[in-house]
């Protein structure tokens, strides 16, 4: 059986006092038992802190990045090892904010999902399409682009590690979500395309998220498609009241 995940991209949000709060609240609130795997990726400077508070919790905890390189002269960047080291075995990468804003391209994010993995880290692997893309009907072939850019060239053997996270561009911090129709939609496709490239051991295995407006008013729609695993929430991730209540829609 997949697993089911609500991971939190807190993106550049939260100091290091609110990182502590919206720490404690979701540590006190969190219901005992829950379907998904509960993830919060705050930003590097506070990742450590949040390490050592989530320990013992349910709660896993991830990066928003990592660098290509195992180390170096390179100003400003964190290595897997930097991470690993202290307890974050999890990173988000291809988010369409490093592709669009920092201009990471598909072989340089294939790059660090390389690094990810040597490093044994899980990678949320995000991908998805511009707003162009549905509109002129090319959304299919750019997700399959993306993919198999970016996660192809990995050994069958690490897919144990992918999580895929569909967030269609155009439904990020926009108020508007893909309709659990077009969610569904695409995270069919999605799965469809790695059982060719794969099997259907792996394609049947691997989560899928879907990212992009996802509330608590509009998640248990959206995750009772039957290819929707789950969800990578941004903006209502900041709040735990919201999070949660996403987190028990699964
Ligand atoms: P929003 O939930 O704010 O639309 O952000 C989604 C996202 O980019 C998560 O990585």
């Amino acid at each position: 059986m997949r697993k089911s995940i609500v991971a939190g991209n807190w993106k550049m949000h939260k100091n290091a006092a609110q990182t502590e709060e919206l720490l404690n609240e979701l540590i006190a609130k969190i219901p005992a038992k829950t379907n998904a795997q509960v993830i919060v990726a705050p930003t590097f400077v506070n990742l450590q802190a949040a390490a050592t508070k989530l320990k013992n919790t349910t709660i896993g905890v991830s990066a928003q990045n990592v660098h290509q390189a195992e180390g170096g002269a390179f100003t400003g960047e964190i290595s897997a090892d930097m991470l690993t080291s202290i307890g974050v075995n999890t990173v988000i990468l291809g988010h369409s904010e490093r592709r669009a804003i920092f201009h990471e391209t598909d072989a340089l994010i294939a790059n660090k999902v390389d690094t990810a993995l040597k490093h044994d880290m899980t990678v949320i692997f995000c991908f998805g399409e511009e707003l162009k893309d549905r509109q002129s009907g090319n959304h299919f072939n750019i997700v399959e682009n993306q993919l198999r850019d970016g996660v192809f060239h990995i050994a069958k053997e690490s897919w144990s590690k992918i999580v895929l996270a569909y967030e269609p561009v155009w439904a990020i911090g926009t108020g508007e979500t893909a309709s659990p129709e077009q969610a569904q939609e695409m995270h069919e496709f999605i799965r469809e395309t790695i059982r060719k490239a794969f099997g259907a051991d792996i394609a049947d295995e691997v989560s899928i998220l879907y990212g992009g407006s996802v509330k608590p008013e509009n998640a248990k729609e959206i995750f009772s498609k039957p290819d929707v695993d789950g969800g990578l929430i941004g903006g209502a991730a900041l709040k735990a009241d919201d999070f949660l209540a996403i987190v028990t829609a699964l």
